[in-house]
């Protein structure tokens, strides 16, 4: 049976050329990188070779980038960084409300610890407007976090635009580019952004890696104490192999950017498009253009997704409904609720997300199997009625 993999979001599978770049740093060039002999010496080299890699990537100086475990604990880093270490200034937050739970569950935790949180609406294509972040400003507040694009969705917010914002008014912006990184261009600098979130399993790196851009002068406290790693700002022997591995990611995303984004684009308005001429009743969820070249959200009317993710796996076909972290749990995704999609709706959504390994023959196996499974589950719902 063909197996077709559309669930690139989630995460990716370690390229031949990443894997291969990362197998020396297991064995041979096994070298903690704070050991000052030649094996250690060897780690750091690879090591900082990767930190320029990264920050020559978003237009950042190297002492500009650190490395972490994941994306997940670069989001934490940031966001419990700067309220920890500005909470004298302020205890005010302001993020959207369709952010990926590594952001949400870190600012409800801030609640908890005496910060107030605005969590901005969103347009019915999940954007976050710049004005809105204007009007929720406030005396005290000290941090803004809207993410570039949207795991879910692939919806993309103006970041420029925010980021600009919060550098007149003297805020600190931090943004969520898990999804957009090696996918849309990031500039650190025109884009005004002080703090930035990466992780390599989703860029054809591997799982366990991450980094954080933290623009220089910009105060933070570590969220792990020990060692002086990472100059200080996250304590804990670094990942050489991961932290090689994300370098080669980057470095071959990028020089393949424009090409496979068009490539992508072009197979995900062709499965849109095969999907709405022919099963009735469908809608596209997330922005007409300003959006993830690989990313299709649809709501199959009258089906539950899950159902129809059941019948795509015994297809071989692997999609998701909403985001990774949250499929298994019944209630319907908080991005889409933000968006103002009905919760019949919601629970309809199906999430494609397309990535290199995918081709005509995946998008085209995918459109001829779909009709026939939907039409199967909205006659079984028929009859339970
Ligand atoms: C995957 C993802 C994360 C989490 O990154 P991990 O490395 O898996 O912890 C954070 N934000 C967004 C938008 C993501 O898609």
């Amino acid at each position: 049976m063909r197996r077709v993999y559309l669930d690139h979001n989630a995460t990716t599978p370690v390229r031949e050329e990443v894997l291969a770049a990362m197998l020396p740093y297991f064995s041979e060039r096994f070298g903690n990188a704070s050991s000052v002999h030649s094996f250690g010496r060897e780690a750091r080299r690879a090591l900082e070779e990767a930190r320029e890699t990264i920050a020559r990537a978003i237009g950042a100086e190297p002492s500009e980038v650190l490395f972490t475990g994941s994306g997940t604990e670069a989001d934490n880093t940031a966001i419990k960084g700067v309220a920890l270490a500005q909470r004298e200034k302020g205890r005010h937050i302001i993020t959207s409300k369709v952010e990926h739970k590594a952001v949400l569950e870190t600012c409800k935790f801030l609640e908890k610890q005496g910060f107030r949180v605005t969590y901005l609406p969103v347009d019915r294509t999940g954007m976050v407007s710049p004005e809105s972040v204007e009007e929720a400003i406030e005396e005290d507040t000290i941090l803004v976090s809207v993410m570039h694009a949207n795991n879910e969705v692939g919806t993309v917010n103006p970041i420029a635009r925010i980021g600009a914002i919060c550098r007149e008014r003297g805020i600190l912006f931090h943004t969520d580019a898990v999804q957009s990184f090696c996918k849309l261009p990031i500039q650190v600098r025109e884009m005004n952004i002080d703090l930035a979130s990466f992780s390599a399993h989703k860029i054809y790196g591997p799982k366990g890696v991450g980094a954080l851009f933290v623009r220089r002068g910009v105060r933070f406290l570590p969220l792990l104490h020990g060692g002086e790693h990472e100059r200080n700002r996250r304590a804990g022997t670094e990942n050489v192999p991961g932290i090689v591995g994300f370098a080669k990611a980057v470095e071959l995303a990028l020089a393949e950017r424009e090409e496979e984004c068009q490539r992508l684009t072009r197979l995900r308005d062709r499965l849109w498009e095969g999907i709405r001429r022919r099963i009735e009743r469908v809608h596209l969820n997330g922005h007409p253009t300003e959006r993830l070249p690989g990313t299709l959200n649809v709501s199959f009317e009258g089906v539950e997704g899950e159902s129809i993710l059941l019948s795509l796996d015994l297809k071989g076909v692997a999609a998701s409904s909403g985001s990774a972290c949250t499929s298994g749990s019944l209630s319907p995704s908080h991005v889409l609720a933000a968006m103002g999609i009905p919760p019949e709706l919601a629970q309809s959504a199906v999430r494609f997300s397309l990535g290199r390994s995918n081709t005509e023959e995946d998008i085209d196996y995918t459109v001829e199997i779909l009709p026939e499974i939907v039409a199967r589950l909205r006659q079984m719902s028929a009859l339970e009625v």
